[in-house]
């Protein structure tokens, strides 16, 4: 496992900051990947000082300038996975990217309230989101 480091980044001036305001779960898999590619990261725990929830809220990734070169294709697919929405899913055929049904019945729109309604263009199965 990782080490969670405190706030005091001057301690450590060879370290660049690779990733900021993780989740823990995003910290622990984006510092399992670095390690795939031989990066060790030192993952920080600590919230801005006027964060009202307290420190920890938050995880910062850092990592030797020296292994920025080794990191730096691990990091851009992951920030692009972070900033990218999770693409829908059949629940049925598992085709990608069911089309939001636009006027369904109104039966339906009641018994999905609250969701929205999408149909499967492969296999035309309807389920809510
Ligand atoms: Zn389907």
């Amino acid at each position: 496992m990782f080490f969670v480091v405190d706030c005091d980044l001057d301690s450590y001036p060879m370290l660049l900051l690779a990733a900021q305001y993780l989740t823990y779960a995003e910290a622990v898999t984006l510092y399992q990947q670095l390690q795939a590619v031989g990066v060790d990261a030192l993952v920080k725990s600590c919230g801005p000082p006027t964060f009202p929830f307290g420190e920890g809220m938050y995880y910062q990734l850092l990592i030797e300038e020296t292994d920025t070169t080794s990191a730096q294709a691990v990091l851009e697919a992951f920030e692009q996975q972070r900033t990218t929405p999770t693409i829908l899913h059949c629940p049925r055929c598992g085709a990608p990217e069911p089309a939001p049904v636009s006027r369904p019945a109104w039966w339906k729109r009641l018994f999905y309230a609250g969701t929205t309604l999408h149909k499967c263009p492969g296999c035309g199965k309807e389920f809510p989101r």
